[in-house]
């Protein structure tokens, strides 16, 4: 009865999350919580939002939030804020409150926020180069991106160097108990694709505190890197497909399609050895026009290649080319999401094992809410049996 329980609430958080993630939401105070993030590369346009002790990544300054069904009002004095669906109560929310080291600023004047920000609930979260060879023509760049806008509006800086890293690292972790750390880059050169960048920053960082690092980068051109990497203290690598049909890559990110989906798959079965199964995984953007199958299919064969594939709705991002096209319904989220957490649990790969990244956040997706609901079900169905 217990176990009954516990799948049902997991399926109502999961169900709930993936609503909210499609759908976004409309804040009665937008300045609750810590600050949503807007533009930079990756993910955005969004805000932490915390459901039933789960931390995730909730649209509000896109087109279909501001016309969201979701509302939620203003917080109350416990800090929680009731959630509404078209009026009818569904639950209440809180959010992350805004990070310590913000209020912070290196020797020489930068706001360490420009250096990095917290994401999710406990992840410090920078993009140490901020320019990116991708991003030099609308021919070349991916749709989906906004790394040049954060920069242009001056929230951030082009390069953070590995001391700024290490200083910021430190502040986070002793202020913030920030618990591991993603650094991703936009793409320098052709050749090691930013793997070099990364090895200089996490060693900085490794040196001034004890934080698993996620690494985020194309596949190099040499597989000696991902020693290198990994010597360096980097825990864990992402190197993320996005798109996994080849013409859809190639007319949503002609840049980085350049890169063929099988220079991806011999990186991974290069990587895996390196930094240990589940350790390695790729982010791929669902609502872009990749099937259903074509998702379930390079998630078969990433599993087996002991790879995590971290799916998660595309969110569209204000001034990109793509800022007005859907995100996902959640019908297509779940449908995508529950195999591929059974398909996860039946590989023994799981977010928890992750020691860091986006995979071990889990934010931008419900898929770690999917996999627990994949555990109750399974117990639920032993407790029967
Ligand atoms: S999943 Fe990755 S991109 Fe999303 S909030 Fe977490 S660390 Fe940031």
């Amino acid at each position: 009865m217990q176990t009954n329980q516990s799948a049902a609430t997991a399926q109502t958080t999961a169900n709930l999350i993936a609503e909210l993630q499609s759908f976004g939401i409309r804040l009665a105070d937008p300045k609750a919580g810590a600050a949503s993030r807007r533009g930079g590369a990756g993910p955005s346009d969004h805000k932490a939002v915390t459901i039933d002790g789960v931390t995730v990544m909730v649209p509000i300054h896109t087109a279909s939030a501001f016309d969201s069904p979701y509302s939620a009002s203003a917080p109350a004095a416990d800090g929680t804020c009731e959630v509404r669906r078209d009026g009818a109560a569904m639950g209440r929310i809180s959010f992350p409150p805004q990070p310590r080291f913000y209020g912070l600023s290196t020797a020489d004047g930068v706001p360490y926020s420009k250096i990095a920000t917290l994401h999710g609930r406990d992840v410090l979260a920078t993009t140490i180069l901020q320019t990116c060879i991708r991003y030099q023509s609308r021919t070349k760049t991916c749709q989906f991106c906004a790394i040049g806008q954060s920069l242009a509006a001056g929230r951030t800086i082009a390069h953070k160097t590995p001391g700024q890293l290490a200083e910021v690292a430190r502040a986070a972790v002793e202020l913030d108990g920030v618990k591991h750390m993603v650094m991703t880059t936009g793409t320098p050169n052709a050749t090691d694709r930013g793997a070099g960048v990364l090895c200089d920053s996490a060693a900085a960082v490794k040196a001034a505190v004890p934080l698993p690092i996620q690494g985020q980068c194309e596949p190099p051109d040499d597989d000696v890197w991902f020693t290198r990497m990994r010597e360096a203290g980097i825990d864990s690598l992402g190197m993320h497909l996005e798109v996994v049909t080849p013409d859809l890559r190639a007319r949503i990110m002609p840049g980085k399609a350049s890169v063929p989906i099988e220079r991806y798959m011999t990186a991974f079965e290069a990587a895996v050895p390196v930094f240990g199964r589940g350790q390695v995984s790729t982010y791929i953007l669902a609502g872009l026009g990749d099937t259903r199958e074509a998702l379930l299919d390079i998630s078969g064969r990433l599993v087996a290649l002991g790879v995590y594939p971290f799916i998660v709705p595309f969110v569209p991002i204000s001034g990109t080319p793509l800022e007005d096209h859907p995100s996902p319904s959640p019908e297509f989220m779940a449908s995508v999401l529950g195999p591929l957490a059974q398909m996860l649990r039946d590989g023994g790969l799981s977010a928890e094992k992750v020691k860091a990244g986006c995979a071990k956040c889990g934010a931008c997706s419900a898929l770690s809410t999917f996999e627990k609901l994949a555990g109750e079900k399974l117990a639920a169905e032993r407790e029967t049996a």
